[in-house]
C-alpha cells in the first residue's frame, strides 16, 4: 500500500477517512483537501477500482483539483471528494448510500458530497436520509440538474478566448468543434449556435448528434475525426484525457476550451499547447459552472445570484489569460496560482489553532 501521509503531504492533504459497513458493503475514502476556504464540496464517484491504492489516488487527486476549482471561482468553499469502491458482480444499494450519509454526517460539515460519475439523484436522496450535507438534487429545494450552468460558464469562457486570440469575443462565423452532446454539451451547441459560430459535433451515440443537427444546425463529425478537424475552437465535453502524446499534434485549432475534466493527458500538455500556439483554457477555471450552482444551493444563495457567477467565469478567464502572458507562463500556471494565492490569504487570515 502506499505511503498514505506521504502522499497528503506532498498534495496538501487535511483529512482522509476510510468508510466500512460490512453490511450494506461500503468500502468508501472521503478525502478533504482543504478547507482553508470553507467546508469541503466535492461529488462522490462509484468506481470499479483495480486497487485500494488506485482508489486512493483518485479520490486525492480528484480532492485537491475541487480546492482549485472552488477557489478560482471564487467561492467560500474548501476542496473534497469521495470514491465508493464497486465491485462489478454487486451493486451497491440504497441501503449503501444511507450508511455512507452516517458518515459524512460524523464529519458535522466538514464535507458536503453531490452527484458524480456513478451516482445519481436517487442514491443522493438516500444519502440525505442520514445527512444535509448533500447538495445538487431534486428534492424540495433542490436547484437539480447543474449542466445548462455549466454550459453557460463554458460559452462565456469561450468568448474571453476567442477575444484574446481574434481581438473580438463575437463568434458569429467561427467554427467550435464540440466532443460530446450530453448534458453540458448540448447547452454548449445551443450557445453557440444561437451566437452565430458555425458548430461542428460528435457523440458516440448517434441520436445525441441528430438531435444537435436538427435543434440547432450543427454540422456532424465522426466520433474519431473531432479532434482533428479544422476550427477555431476545440471544445472538449465528453471524456478526459483526449490530449495526449499521441493526438496532440492532430489538433487543428486556436483554443482549446470545453466542460469536461482531465481533458489533459498530464500537466506538461499544457506547456506543449503553449508551443504549439494553441491557447488552453483550464478545465476547472471553464467548467466550474456546475459546482457555483451546487454551491449556491449549499449556501443558501439564489439561481439567479448562481447564474451571474457563472456568466462571471468570462471575465476569471480574461485574468488568467492575461497572467499568463504578463508572467510569461501557461494559463493553467497562472490559474494554479491564482487559485494557490486566493487560499493562501484565507490561511493568513485564519487564527491559530483554528
Ligand atoms: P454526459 O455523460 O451527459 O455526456 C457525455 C457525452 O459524451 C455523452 O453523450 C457520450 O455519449 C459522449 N461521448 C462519450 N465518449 C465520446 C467520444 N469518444 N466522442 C464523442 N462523444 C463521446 O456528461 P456531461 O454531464 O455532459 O459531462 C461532460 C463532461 O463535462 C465530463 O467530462 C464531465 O466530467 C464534465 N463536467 C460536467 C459538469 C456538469 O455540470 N454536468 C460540470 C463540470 C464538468
Amino acid at each position: 500500500m502506499i505511503d498514505i501521509f506521504a502522499e497528503m503531504g506532498t498534495r496538501g492533504h487535511e483529512q482522509v477517512v476510510f468508510c466500512h459497513d460490512a453490511e450494506t458493503d461500503l468500502h468508501g475514502i472521503i478525502a478533504i483537501h482543504s478547507t482553508a476556504l470553507g467546508p469541503a464540496l466535492g461529488g462522490t464517484r462509484v468506481w470499479t477500482y483495480d486497487s485500494i491504492d488506485a482508489a486512493l489516488i483518485d479520490v486525492l487527486r480528484l480532492s485537491k483539483g475541487m480546492t482549485y476549482k472552488a477557489s478560482l471561482a471564487g467561492l467560500d468553499l474548501g476542496g473534497g471528494k469521495a470514491v465508493l469502491m464497486k465491485d462489478p458482480s454487486r451493486p451497491l444499494t440504497l441501503d449503501t448510500f444511507r450508511a455512507y450519509g452516517r458518515f459524512i454526517d460524523g464529519l458535522g460539515g466538514q464535507y458536503v458530497t453531490a452527484e458524480d460519475v456513478g451516482t445519481n439523484e436517487e442514491m443522493m436522496n438516500a444519502v440525505r436520509e442520514s445527512t444535509r450535507h448533500v447538495t445538487g438534487g431534486v428534492y424540495e429545494g433542490g436547484y437539480g440538474d447543474p449542466s445548462p450552468i455549466t454550459a453557460i460558464g463554458v460559452f462565456e469562457g469561450i468568448k474571453a478566448a476567442a477575444e484574446a486570440v481574434f481581438g473580438s469575443p463575437d463568434l458569429q462565423g467561427r467554427t467550435v468543434a464540440v466532443q460530446g452532446a450530453g448534458h453540458v454539451g448540448a447547452y454548449i451547441v445551443k450557445h453557440l449556435s444561437g451566437a452565430g459560430a458555425k458548430v461542428v459535433v460528435s457523440d458516440i451515440d448517434r441520436s445525441k448528434v441528430d438531435d444537435a443537427v436538427a435543434r440547432y444546425g450543427a454540422t456532424p463529425c465522426a466520433p474519431d475525426r473531432i479532434l482533428s478537424s479544422e476550427c477555431d475552437v476545440y471544445c472538449p465535453a465528453a471524456l478526459g484525457g483526449v490530449i495526449n502524446d499521441r493526438t496532440i499534434g492532430k489538433l487543428r485549432c486556436r483554443i482549446v476550451a470545453g466542460a469536461a475534466n482531465n481533458p489533459l493527458g498530464e500537466e506538461r500538455h499544457a506547456d506543449e499547447l503553449g508551443r504549439r500556439d494553441i491557447l488552453y483554457i483550464p478545465d476547472y477555471a471553464i467548467n466550474a459552472g456546475g459546482l457555483i450552482h451546487v454551491a449556491s444551493e449549499y449556501l443558501g444563495a439564489s439561481k439567479e445570484a448562481a447564474l451571474s457567477k457563472a456568466v462571471a467565469i468570462g471575465q476569471t478567464i480574461r485574468r488568467v489569460i492575461r497572467v499568463a502572458r504578463e508572467e510569461g507562463i501557461t494559463t493553467l500556471a497562472a490559474a494554479n496560482a491564482m487559485a494557490e494565492e486566493r487560499i493562501a490569504r484565507a490561511r493568513d487570515r485564519a487564527p491559530a489553532n483554528a
